[in-house]
């Protein structure tokens, strides 16, 4: 932590994937995307530290159904929801998550509570342990609009992939769409947090692991903090947050990081996309998918990625 103050940072997405059709759809995204960085920007200013606003983000975000991740979460093959969420704070250095826990409202919030635990990543029965002592209410994250995406899936034997984070169908042509969320934060004391939260890819195996409570897809030190959105496996073979945190913590420029590590997972064919802000402020994206809803606040510009092409893989501002 620096004594000096620096002007806090923020980044989010609301995940990665084909392309948005329609203006209403992305209209929807952004506003709900805006509210949600309005909202910590001014937590931000009136001294939250990032940990505290990432969380806040989070829960923002996993509340909102248009989001898969928290209350619209997408459901598995056996049509359950099962969701994952990690909290890394880069001052600390220290990762806590939970991995396919059901019947709770913030997955993030469990994470939360996990940082200062000795057991801090549970799975299954361990964070549904977790809940009952916490004496947490059950909830039910189920939106009609995921069950009828499960049941029109099921009627079609499961030919579609249904995960692809922001998959377009008729069903969702409100602007309703799939896709993890994530939070970056740069506080005024100079800390970095992240945070990402999801219901996973959609129709996957029972105990299938998403990338989103693992280090590849969630990950931070003092110098950078990344969160990632797309195909869970495909993260994990990049190990991509962990990838350009330590390009950076090891002296590289974030924006470069960014550029690198896209570069590599473009051809390797991959499918994600990734949010990141560095110590000095800088703030940069990158995709390898169609579209990345990304929204960012740097102090003196408030601005988003829904239009952006990606030709060049990555991008940043500071
Ligand atoms: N990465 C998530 C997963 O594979 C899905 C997503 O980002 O939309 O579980």
């Amino acid at each position: 932590m620096s004594s000096e103050r620096v002007q806090p940072k923020i980044i989010i997405h609301g995940g990665a994937g084909s392309s948005l059709k329609g203006k209403g759809g992305a209209e929807a995204v952004r506003q709900s995307l805006y509210r949600v960085i309005d909202e910590l920007y001014e937590l931000l200013l009136a001294g939250a530290n990032a940990q505290v606003c990432v969380v806040k983000g989070c829960q923002l975000l996993e509340d909102d159904p248009r989001f898969n991740s928290g209350t619209g979460s997408v459901l598995q093959s056996d049509g359950q929801i099962r969701m994952s969420a990690s909290l890394m704070d880069g001052t600390s250095q220290r990762f806590s998550g939970v991995i396919n826990v059901s019947r709770v409202k913030n997955p993030i919030t469990l994470a939360l509570e996990l940082q200062d635990s000795h057991d801090r990543v549970l799975s299954d029965y361990g964070a549904a342990e977790l809940l009952r002592e916490l004496a947490i209410p059950t909830y039910d994250p189920l939106t009609e609009i995921r069950l009828q995406e499960w049941t029109l899936e099921r009627q079609g034997n499961f030919t579609k992939e249904m995960a692809g984070v922001v998959a377009e169908r008729e069903l969702v042509e409100d602007g309703a769409r799939r896709g993890t969320i994530g939070v970056v934060v740069l506080d005024s004391q100079g800390n970095l947090a992240v945070g990402t939260s999801t219901g996973g890819k959609g129709f996957e195996r029972i105990g299938r692991v998403s990338d989103s409570a693992m280090p590849a897809g969630n990950y931070a030190t003092p110098q950078a903090a990344v969160s990632c959105t797309g195909i869970g496996e495909d993260i994990i073979d990049e190990c991509l947050a962990a990838r350009i945190v330590v390009r950076v913590t090891d002296g590289m420029p974030l924006q470069a990081a960014f550029e690198r590590s896209f570069k590599e997972a473009h051809r390797n064919q991959r499918d994600l996309g990734a949010i990141g802000i560095d110590q000095s402020g800088a703030i940069a994206w990158g995709k390898t998918s169609e579209v990345l809803l990304a929204a960012y606040h740097t102090g003196e510009k408030v601005g988003d990625t829904l239009d952006w092409t990606g030709e060049e893989l990555a991008s940043s501002i500071s």
